[in-house]
């Protein structure tokens, strides 16, 4: 007897007609024709079920401010880092706490169960760090939420930028942050990193840093970043955000960064929304598309996750909380076209990400959590194709967010009376 038995479900390995049972708040079983009683049964009626998504790189402090004080109008990123400017000195905790917690009911219903937020750590005042701790424990039972120390205006750069940033640490945040491109010199960012990897080793923590966010192919903060992670022995738990430089750079440098970063084992994580949006700006014709070299990093080894780092705040006015989405736009900017190519996007929007932020019993396999997600697509590739509808969320056994199957009806004379987009899958000679 099982709390509850989801049947007939297609697993992202590309197993079909599997029953997933649930005892408690864990995997009981998985396989085909599980023959014992549920409390309660789904049919996934060969749907994809997957694991949640899993976001390792987000700004929860800024998210669903856009229009306060007022809109970027420009859409660019200068803007948006002077409207930041702007509204940091009037944000409360409370204020703080309710936008979070909304974008969190927003992330529940798309299936997205674990985020990693940067927490802007330069303001002494440290509001944006009390507010978030206060929602990380009130998601705790529906979501798993790291915070990084993120000292935005620059750790050596901004006044005080060393001490609030320990004393966020100090609070409870979980991640030693950074942002060395955006130091005044080249040297002081190289200075960041090394003292950031030491506070991180000093402390027993992980590193998650906005590294090389930028244009420039001399911008190479990835390099220090994998050396200071093998000296401090913090090899696996340091992970480099954007790595934009890397598109621009030279390809003979990259034949020898790409191998230094497998052997410190960085966790890659490109943000391919707002890469695409804010990379490239400064060229007239041909543009850059400014998203690292997704194929080649996955190609050595490393663990590559994308993050949806914005939804509607001073930076990026789009984005839904929806990490199909993202996986959508990194298929394209990345030119991951190919069957093998979009499958291991999936994995970079699941099994990845869960990598990168340490996840404890993530997976669908007997024993891991029961935490997983019923989508209207029958595989991966038709997930991020459609990015399809979250049928059903489900959390260490209990269901947190439904959604009913989407199609429309039609109207039309001889035509069928509805439509469903995820009946347009690709035909398969002699199966369903
Ligand atoms: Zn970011």
């Amino acid at each position: 007897m099982f709390d509850f038995v989801i049947k007939n479900a297609n697993l992202p390995d590309g197993r079909e007609g599997i029953d997933i049972a649930i005892a408690g708040d864990r995997i009981a079983e998985v396989g085909p024709k599980i023959a014992a009683e549920a409390g309660e049964t789904i049919d996934a009626t060969g749907r994809l079920v997957s694991p949640p998504f899993v976001d390792p790189h987000f700004h929860m402090d800024a998210t669903l401010s856009l229009g306060l004080p007022r809109m970027n109008v420009s859409g660019t990123l200068l803007e948006g880092i002077a409207l930041w400017g702007e509204l940091r000195p009037t944000l409360t905790r409370e204020a703080l706490v309710e936008r979070a917690l909304r974008y969190c009911d927003l992330a529940v219903s798309q299936g997205l169960l674990a985020i990693r937020s940067h927490v802007d750590t330069s303001d002494p005042k440290l509001v944006t760090a009390e507010a978030l701790i206060e929602v990380r424990e009130r998601v705790a039972p529906y979501i798993d939420l790291q915070l990084v120390a993120f000292p935005q205006d620059g750790y050596c750069r901004a006044e005080g930028g060393v001490e609030a940033l320990n004393r966020a640490l100090d609070m409870g945040l979980d991640i030693v942050g950074g942002i060395p491109h955006f130091e005044r010199t080249m040297a002081d960012g190289a200075a960041s990193v090394a003292a950031l990897c030491k506070i991180a080793a000093d402390r027993g923590l992980p590193v998650d840093m906005h590294c090389d966010e930028t244009d420039d192919p001399m911008s190479r903060h990835i390099e220090t970043l994998a050396a200071e992670t093998v000296r401090y022995g913090l090899k696996g738990r340091v992970a480099g955000s954007h790595l934009t430089s890397m598109h621009s750079m030279d390809n003979y440098y990259v034949s020898k960064l790409i191998p230094l970063m497998a052997e410190a084992e960085i966790n890659v994580i490109p943000n391919p929304l707002i890469n695409i949006m804010l990379q490239g700006r400064h060229d007239s014709y041909p543009k850059r598309r400014g998203m690292t070299r997704v194929r080649e990093l996955m190609a050595a080894g490393l663990n590559v996750s994308f993050g949806h780092d914005c939804v509607m705040d001073p930076w990026y006015s789009m984005g839904s909380g929806d990490m199909l989405e993202v996986g959508h736009m990194a298929i394209h900017v990345a030119q991951m076209a190919g069957i093998e190519d979009k499958r291991k996007i999936f994995d970079a929007l699941t099994v990845n990400s869960a990598k990168t932020m340490g996840l404890q019993g993530y997976g669908l396999e007997k024993g891991c959590n029961a935490d997983l997600v019923v989508l209207q697509a029958r595989d991966p590739i038709e997930a991020l194709r459609l990015k399809a509808n979250r049928l059903v969320v489900m959390r260490r056994g209990k269901v947190i967010a439904r959604a009913a199957p989407r199609f429309s009806e039609l109207l039309l004379e001889g035509r069928p009376a509805a439509v469903d987009a995820a009946e347009y899958a690709p035909l398969r000679p002699g199966k369903a």
